[in-house]
This record gives structure tokens, sequence and C-alpha cells, in this order.
């Protein structure tokens, strides 16, 4: 070990409140995140393991550990439960992970707005269980959130169930504030109100170390699930986006075609082959659901109350998926779209007849700006780059907007635009660029512009 490293961690040593984890199978766990599910990822970030992790107990330690990264120039990435698909919560250079998990509490209940706040460390399914209390749940959730932080799903998540009805966490009314220490010349505790948290919000951690967030939630409901077997992908796409426009309340609407529904778990899959929709409602919504799927011809079957269910379609959507295809076969691999309004079987067509059965089609209804949209995280079998890159082309021709799995940086993973607050944000809070290196792309062009 270098004389500099022995300095570092003898100063981390002497702060309060701070697990320090040295162990090198530790670390090397505690560096890794789920990027595995693309393979030019796997590649390009095995070898990246950070030197130590630690783990804050509360937020002094946090302002210590920011004072001692300042003073040694060292990177500084942070990690909430390392769920994350693109290696958000990778440490590109070395240098320190600092794993959140340790602040998770509740902090406080705003019974007239139905706001929470609560410190970024804790677990998305402990929190919704809290807020049981005060007749409250999450609005969304990614279908990671029985072990996601709230702080990684904020700082590297994007939507999930509860998209349906609440679209995206950038969108306003989602993320109403948050505490984050900055890594400059004097590391402090800062509040930042809901425009201020914007640039903070799905930044990879790159301009600020989030403690505490405060976050709208909605009217606790009892949600039922229901499976709807349909033969004709068209005709199931049709009859999702009926559901969507009906007024009731739903949340979740899924499509997963009939090669997708054979690699699922036994528990699920049943006995025909067929597409499946999958819809959470109330029962009072699931009465129109019933007589929608009757003028269509389709029978649905209620499987219950999602939250008592042994196996709930929860852990059947979004990219768990994904998960369940990678456990029959790692070759699987995906992308994220949103489709083209009103052209989405078009595009299915098209790519089905290019493509083949190479790409499996999983449908996910989200709200997009109010709108009522069908996203796609299709799956589809590992060829090579060069393929990969002619399929994402082919979708973007044909009006997909594509939210790239296989990059590392904020930008290639989002719309593909640098956020000029976020470069900002970075530039006053973490002047060193110590925070998650590697990850924003604008910062790496800072020079050119006058941010
Ligand atoms: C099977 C599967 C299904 C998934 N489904 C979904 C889904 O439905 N929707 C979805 O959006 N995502 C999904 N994901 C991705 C991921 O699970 C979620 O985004 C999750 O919310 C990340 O939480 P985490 O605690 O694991 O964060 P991490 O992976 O640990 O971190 C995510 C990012 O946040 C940063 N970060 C963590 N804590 C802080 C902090 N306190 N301050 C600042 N930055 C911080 C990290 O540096 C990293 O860049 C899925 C992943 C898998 C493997």
């Amino acid at each position: 070990m270098s004389s500099r490293n022995q300095r570092l961690i003898e100063k981390l040593k002497k702060v309060n409140n701070l697990e320090i984890i040295e162990r090198p199978s530790d670390v090397k766990r505690l560096s890794k995140d789920f990027y595995n599910y693309s393979p030019i990822l796997d590649k390009k970030l095995d070898g990246c393991i950070a030197d130590l992790v630690v783990r804050p107990i509360d937020r002094n330690a946090v302002v210590k550990v920011a004072e001692i990264c300042w003073e040694f120039s060292i990177p500084l990435t942070l990690r909430g439960a390392g769920t994350g698909n693109y290696g958000q919560a990778v440490p590109l250079f070395k240098g320190i992970v600092m794993q959140m998990n340790l602040l998770n509490k509740l902090e406080e209940y705003y019974p007239d707005t139905g706001f929470v706040k609560v410190q970024s460390g804790c677990l998305m399914g402990h929190l919704n269980k809290q807020l049981e209390k005060y007749d409250r749940e999450l609005r969304l959730l990614p279908s990671t959130w029985k072990t996601a932080t709230i702080g990684g799903f904020i700082a590297g998540g994007s939507g999930g169930i509860g998209s349906i009805r609440w679209g995206f966490l950038r969108d306003p009314g989602n993320l109403i504030g948050l505490e984050a220490v900055t890594i400059n010349e004097e590391p402090k505790l800062i509040r930042f109100n809901a425009e201020e948290s914007e640039p903070l919000n799905h930044a990879y951690g790159t301009n600020g170390i989030i403690t505490s967030l405060i976050i709208a939630t909605d009217i606790k409901r009892k949600w039922y699930s229901l499976v709807i077997d349909c033969e004709d992908l068209h005709k199931a796409i049709e009859i999702l986006k009926t559901c969507v426009i009906a007024a009731i309340d739903l949340k979740l609407g899924a499509i997963l075609e009939d090669d997708i529904v054979d690699q699922m778990p036994i528990w699920f899959k049943g006995q025909s082959k067929s597409h499946k929709i999958l819809i959470q409602s109330t029962l009072g919504g699931i009465k129109t659901i019933e007589l929608i799927c009757k003028k269509q011809k389709v029978v649905p079957t209620l499987l219950g109350e999602e939250d008592q269910l042994i196996n709930g379609i929860s852990d059947v959507v979004w990219n768990h998926t994904t998960l369940h295809m990678r456990a029959k076969d790692k070759n699987w691999t995906y992308l994220q779209m949103l489709l083209p309004l009103e052209k989405e079987f078009e595009l299915i067509t098209s790519m089905r007849k290019k493509w083949g059965k190479k790409i499996l089609w999983h449908i996910e209804a989200v709200s997009q700006q109010g709108v009522p949209r069908l996203a796609a995280l299709p799956v589809l079998k590992w060829h090579n780059e060069e393929q990969l890159n002619q399929i994402i082309v082919n979708c973007k021709n044909l009006g997909a907007i594509i939210f790239n799995p296989h990059v590392v940086t904020v930008e290639g993973g989002g719309l593909g635009v640098i956020d000029s607050d976020q470069v900002k944000a970075k530039l006053k809070f973490d002047p060193k660029g110590l925070l998650n290196p590697g990850k924003l792309e604008g910062w790496k062009i800072k020079d050119e512009y006058d941010f």
C-alpha cells in the first residue's frame, strides 16, 4: 500500500461513526452493480474496483469523508444498494466507494401535503412499509424496490411500477427537495428546494452527496393483479391502451409476448402459450377492465391483492422480465425505448420482419409528460456490438426514443443531450470533479462552454 493511501486510511479511521471496509473480496463486491446485463459494459467495467469502501452512520461522517477526499483529491463514488444496470455505482477511477445504506431513517411525514422526508439509504421496501401507518405509499417503484435505496433510485433510476400514472422521476412534482453534502474547499450540508434539486435528480451522484430527500407520496390503495391471455399481439396492445385511458386507478400495465412468457417462472406462465397483459388496478377498476375484456372477447384472470400474493406480478415486470430471461440464458440482453405514439405495433411489425425472434417484445404503459404512452424493454439475443447498434438505429428510424442501457454516462443512458444545469451544479459543488468521475459527459467538455 502506498504511503499516501496509508495516510488516507489513518485519517478515515479517526472519523466518528464511519465503517471502513478494506477486505479485498468485499471491496470488489461493493464496487459492482448489475452492469453484466450489458455484454458491452461487462467487458468494459470488469476491472474497475475501488481502493476501499466506507459506510457513514450520520451526516457528520459524510462531511468528514468529503473533506478527506478533497484534501487527497481522491475520487468518491456513491452507492445505495448497487442494483443499477449501467455501472452507475462502479468506480471507473478507483478511489473510495461510499455506501449510504446506514443513513436510512424516515425523518418526517408532512400530513398536509403527503410529502415524506427520508434519508437517502433507506430501502424502498422499508419506506413503503413505514408509510402504511400514514395510509400512504410510494408513487414510483423500480421492480427492485425490495432491495434498492430511495437515494439510488432518485440518483440512478428512472421510473417503474407507478409510471403508468406518475410518469418518471424527473417529472415535476415527484421530487420536492433534498439535502446534499458538497465536496469543495469547505464541504457542507446544503438544503435544496424542488427547483434547485433538479440538477441532482438522475445525475448518478456526480454533483452532490444526497443525504435526505423529500418526495411526494400517494394515498395507499389495495392493488389487485390481473392477467389477460391474448393470442394476438396487436389486439393485446389495443386492449392495454383502452385500459390506460379508462377512468380507473392503475399502478401497472404491461405486455409480455408469448416467447417471453415461456421463460418466466412456472407460477406465472400457466399452461396456455399466449401473450399476456398484466394489470394492477383497484377492485373498482377491475370491474371496468372485465367489461373491456368482455367486449374484446378475452378472459381476464384475477390473481388477487398484489401485497398478499406469494408471487406478485411486480416480480415479472420492468427489468425483472430481463432478469428472468437471463436466468434461463445469459445471452439475453435488452434495450429501453419509448415507442412512437400510435405507431407502436408498426414498429414491432417492422422489427419482426427484419430481426425475427432475435428480439422479443416486452411493453410497459407509462405516462410521458401527462400523455399515455407505451415504453418497451425488448430482450434480445446478444450477437455483437455492431448488431446491437444496428437494432438501435432501426428502432430510431422507426420513431422510437432510445434510452441506451449499454453506456455508462448520464447523458448516454438518457436523451443523449448534455444538461448544462447538471454541469453547473458539479462546477459549484464538486469543482475538482471527484464525484463518480467519468459518468457526466458534459464535465469532459466544460472548458469549451461557458457553463
Ligand atoms: C432486475 C432489475 C430490475 C430493475 N428495475 C428497474 C426499474 O423498474 N426502474 C428503474 O428505474 N430502475 C430499475 N433497475 C435499476 C435499479 O435497480 C434502480 O435504479 C434502483 O433504484 C437503484 O437503487 P440502488 O440503491 O441500488 O442504487 P445504486 O445502484 O447503488 O446507485 C445508483 C446511482 O445512484 C448514485 N447514488 C446512490 N446513492 C446516492 C446518494 N446518496 N447520493 C447521490 N448519488 C447516489 C450512485 O452513485 C449510482 O450512480 C433495475 C435493476 C435490476 C437489476
